[in-house]
């Protein structure tokens, strides 16, 4: 409901900091129990201060990365991944970059955390904190799309009203005092804690896309009314695959609630195999759906009259006159819908649409590699076996 309440952006500023401090709860827990550290207390006592105080959150866990191939301590530059640069009796001094951070314009707090496993030699990339988004040394370079233009509702109805915002997050050695440190070179452990945010913030990225989906269903039965089309086979095939793609992606998300399993200290996570396959389908067809849609509408997507022809007494009755569609349908309505679906999919605001889904809350690759991880291989071996009559286990 608030997703689309609020023009089919989620509430980013809340969910993303549950997410987190819900993987920081679980994953300190063990290590502490293996390392004797007390990084849980820190954690439980930094929730009840953002609990208490309704804070909201930016999450800033992807580094800048440099070479893709090569590990943090293997960079050429050292400080492609943050890390802690100095330790101080009251804390550690920080380095680096995160990047795509999304809220941080905006938000109270900023939990960090590490983006990928890490060996022995990337001990010092080991880190998690959370500190004050004003916070001396923290330098924000804001995402520039969108910002060069002042948006009409006519033309954007949908853009003119909402925007994400990211953030090249630096820190310019920032101080982070010790009680909201919550690792601080257990790299054995990073990998752990990147994933136990993952594990809930999965569910969370494929949740709040469910209204985006069911508005390319509604913009594709739309523009079909009134282009006069929608009775036609291949409109109907392209109806049905858009509306087949938004329920499955909404059953896969529920199938994730229905059979999230128990973990430590009392909690639920969402079912790890549907979740990724859910995330994985969305991203998969996304730009699919994107293409039916435009593909319903026309190329006057592109190349259609602005607002202020509409508004002009000599242009307006001559758009109202000659884009209307199918009879009793209006010009100046279907120019609406178009625009809808311009904004949507084709406006730098549409264009965001289709990078956030193929990367936002992890890639294509990040999902399969989870999958693969969690998928239940033995008990589909067995059976294999079992049918093909083949030696037991090797
Ligand atoms: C709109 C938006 C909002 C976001 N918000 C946040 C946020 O609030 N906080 C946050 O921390 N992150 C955020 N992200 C980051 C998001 O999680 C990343 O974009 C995603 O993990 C991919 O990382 P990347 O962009 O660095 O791309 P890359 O990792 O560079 O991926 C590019 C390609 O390289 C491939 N690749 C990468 N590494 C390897 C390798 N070692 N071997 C082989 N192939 C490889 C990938 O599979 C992909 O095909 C956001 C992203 C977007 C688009």
């Amino acid at each position: 409901t608030a997703c689309r309440e609020g023009g089919t952006l989620v509430v980013l500023a809340k969910v993303v900091g549950g997410d987190a401090l819900f993987g920081l709860l679980r994953a300190t827990k063990k290590i502490d129990a293996a390392l004797g550290t007390h990084y849980h207390g820190r954690v439980t006592d930094f929730y009840n201060y953002c609990w208490k105080q309704d804070l909201s959150f930016a999450l800033a866990q992807t580094d800048v990365k440099g070479d893709r191939a090569l590990r943090p301590s293997e960079q050429e530059d050292p400080d492609l991944y943050l890390r802690i640069v100095e330790e101080r009796p009251e804390g550690i001094v920080v380095r680096g970059a995160k990047v795509h951070t999304s809220n941080t314009t905006h938000t109270n707090e900023m939990i960090v955390l590490p983006t990928r496993a890490m060996g022995e030699d990337d001990k010092a990339y080991a880190v998690s904190f959370a500190i004050p988004l004003a916070t001396k040394g923290l330098k924000l370079i804001m995402s520039g799309y969108g910002s060069y233009t002042q948006r009409n509702p006519f033309d954007h109805p949908v853009s003119s009203a909402v925007k994400m915002t990211e953030t090249l997050t630096i820190f310019d050695d920032v101080f982070v005092p010790n009680e909201r440190i919550f690792l601080k070179g257990e790299w054995q452990f990073a990998g752990a804690l990147a994933l136990s945010f993952v594990e809930y913030h999965r569910l969370t990225a494929i949740s709040y896309k469910l209204p985006f989906l069911d508005l390319l269903v509604g913009a594709g039965r739309l523009i079909a009314e009134y282009n006069g089309i929608e009775k036609a086979a291949h409109v109907r095939e392209k109806l049905f695959w858009l509306a087949s793609y938004a329920e499955t992606t909404r059953a896969l998300t529920h199938m994730a609630c229905m059979k999230a399993v128990p973990a430590d200290l009392g909690m639920m996570i969402p079912n790890p195999t549907v979740v990724n396959i859910a995330k994985h389908h969305f991203a998969a067809h996304f730009h699919q759906a994107f293409s039916h849609v435009q593909d319903l509408a026309g190329g006057i997507l592109v190349t259609g009259p602005a607002v202020e022809d509409v508004q002009s007494e000599e242009t307006g009755p001559l758009i109202e006159k000659y884009l209307k569609g199918k009879k009793g349908t209006s010009g100046k309505e279907r120019l609406q819908v178009l625009n809808l679906i311009q904004d949507i999919s084709v406006s730098d605001f549409g264009g965001y649409q289709a990078v956030l889904a193929l990367h936002a809350e992890g890639s294509m690759e990040a999902e399969k590699l989870q999958l693969y991880r969690e998928y239940d291989w033995r008990k589909a071996l067995a059976f294999a076996r079992k049918l093909a009559r083949v030696e037991k286990e090797r």
